[in-house]
């Protein structure tokens, strides 16, 4: 290591997943290896996969690119929606950015051992903690007039960006957005950034509606009230009507689904109930799932899942951020301290809580 600019102390505080227990500890402040470079954290946000990480050690072990290793008898320090500054070069490193600038990177960082999702690996800690590491080639230098809390959601817009990529090639797709977590509302806003039509959206949350109406939804659904389908159809067909017979399709917008809830069934329910011909993004990716493969089949749905976002996807993101093409400031209901993030972050698993709590120090 070294151009330290500042004392770099041997150990710091993080809040780390050990024996299944999240709690703030004093652990190792870690050392940059070949091409890593060691950052001090300025913001980190809590994400649902973080808790999906916690909660589901056997995700991590059937994970055969070794991208997330579960590890109970160790710490793992989560975050992986962050911005640091940098701090120390490992060696093998250009350095092309300098020690105390801002940045960022996509959640991935290369070991000697195998790339790893920053913050789910003991070998790749994130942003709960006071420094990790990051990949060299990843970094990207940020501007100082941008608040890191909301660069920090840059990764989180991404996964919007994303899906809507794939969702809206096609200039006929009418989209549904169904569930408005972080995902739901990441996707509204790239619709709109993307220039669609008629963004109908749904869910059963007040404030989550409200929030999808402030950033740009055209159609916000409450589907205790209306049933999403009926709503979508009315906005881009001009009726409620049931269409069957793919047929009598033609020349009607098609759907794209983006199914943004992550539980269980939700994805059996939007294949039951969607027109045919349509795209279905599962964002939310349920633990487990079972769909009717035959209506699928008969209506010729296609399903993506997960599968991104990609680099390129990302540093788009990233840019549109900076630029404030893309604002995650309404996203950001709370910044806290790192003390507080283990009861933040059972906070956060309730619907009502905010969109993002955002981790700044
Ligand atoms: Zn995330």
């Amino acid at each position: 290591m070294n151009n330290a600019s500042r004392t770099i102390p041997e150990t710091m505080r993080a809040v780390s997943l050990r024996g299944g227990e999240l709690a703030l500890r004093q652990v190792p402040t870690p050392v940059p290896g070949p091409g890593q470079v060691l950052v001090r954290t300025l913001a980190c946000a809590i994400c649902a996969s973080d808790h999906h990480f916690a909660d589901h050690p056997e995700a991590a072990r059937r994970d055969r690119s070794g991208m997330r290793v579960h590890a109970p008898e160790r710490d793992v320090v989560m975050g992986h929606e962050y911005c640091a500054e940098i701090v120390a070069y490992g060696p093998d490193t250009r350095q092309k950015v300098p020690i105390g600038a801002r940045v960022t990177s996509p959640p991935f960082i290369l070991t000697p051992d195998g790339a790893r999702v920053v913050g789910m690996a003991p070998d790749a800690p994130g942003g709960f903690g006071e420094y990790f590491l990051l990949s060299e080639a990843f970094v990207r230098a940020l501007p100082e007039d941008v608040p890191a809390e909301r660069l920090a959601l840059i990764d989180a817009l991404a996964v919007g960006w994303y899906y809507t990529r794939l969702g809206q090639a096609e200039p006929d797709r009418v989209p549904l957005v169904v569930g408005l977590g972080a995902i739901g509302l990441s996707v509204v806003m790239a619709l709109k950034r993307r220039g669609a039509g008629t963004v109908v959206a749904a869910d059963y949350n007040p404030e989550r509606r409200a929030l999808a109406e402030k950033l740009g939804a055209d159609v916000v659904v409450d589907p205790r009230r209306t049933a999403a389908f009926a709503a979508w159809r009315t906005a881009a067909w001009g009726a409620p009507d049931e269409v069957h017979d793919r047929l009598a399709l033609s020349g009607r917008p098609r759907c794209s689904v983006y199914e943004c809830v992550g539980v269980d069934g939700v994805l059996a329910d939007v294949i039951e109930n969607c027109p045919p011909a349509t795209r279905v993004f599962s964002a939310g990716g349920a633990a487990s799932d079972t769909i009717p493969s035959s209506q699928a089949h008969l209506k010729g749905v296609n399903v993506q899942f997960g599968g991104g976002p990609g680099l390129d996807d990302w540093y788009e993101t990233m840019d549109l951020v900076v630029s404030g093409g893309l604002d995650p400031q309404p996203l950001i209901g709370r910044t806290i301290g790192i003390g507080d993030l283990p009861a933040a972050f059972k906070e956060a698993r309730s619907s009502s809580a905010p969109v993002r709590i955002v981790y700044t120090a």
